[in-house]
């Protein structure tokens, strides 16, 4: 029976911080009709041997699968400073970041993490080692963070309105886009450049 893997959730924003309390509809997954390989029906089913409800296509029988998707993100750090982004898309439009988004097929952690500082700072860098680890639980995600070092030049890219460095008593902390970025920067300082292994963190929902 042919399976497949989707992104559970329905827009591909990786800045997905934790929906507030109260909000109704659940992350757990998200609603589909018909079957994208043959166009029918799908039906919410338990199959057997498995423990989680599936998207089921009423006519071949194909299994929607849907898991958390990866984020990768990276510190480009020079002379001490390190690299932010400031977002020139929603969510969080004009707020700071760290160069971050989906991985793609095909590529290593590492490899992803570069290639998204590549497109919103138009920077190389040289990613070092894992430091941080979010699971954003509600928006069926987890983002991974590496430090990094920064090879060159930098400019915006297509995604940031601006690019710039700042020290660790420069960081505007208020404007920081995402909860798991400002945990990813928190313990990046805390590290104060060891590597203590990885920090894990866990995002919910608040129970309402
Ligand atoms: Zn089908």
């Amino acid at each position: 029976m042919p399976v497949s893997i989707q992104n559970p959730v329905s827009e591909r924003k990786w800045g997905f911080d934790p929906p507030p309390s109260g909000t109704k509809s659940s992350l757990r997954h998200h609603k589909m009709k018909y079957c994208s390989f043959c166009a029918q029906t799908v039906s919410r089913k338990t199959l057997d041997g498995d423990t989680h409800q599936r998207w089921v296509c009423d006519g071949c029988g194909h299994i929607h699968y849907q898991n958390p998707l990866i984020v990768v993100g990276c510190v480009p750090e020079k002379d001490g400073k390190i690299l932010l982004c400031k977002r020139a898309i929603e969510p969080r439009y004009g707020y700071w970041t760290v160069p971050a988004g989906f991985m793609e097929l095909g590529e290593s952690q590492a490899q992803g993490a570069a290639r998204e500082t590549l497109e919103e700072a138009c920077a190389e860098v040289q990613i070092g080692h894992m430091f941080a680890s979010v699971d954003v639980v509600d928006a069926g995600q987890v983002h991974l963070f590496f430090t990094a070092k920064l090879l060159g030049d930098f400019a915006p890219g297509d995604e940031s309105l601006e690019v710039e460095m700042f020290s660790e008593d420069e960081i505007p902390w208020d404007d920081i886009a995402f909860h798991s970025g400002r945990y990813a920067l928190k313990k990046y300082f805390e590290d104060e450049g060891e590597n203590n292994g990885v920090h894990i963190h866990e995002l919910r929902r608040a129970k309402s």
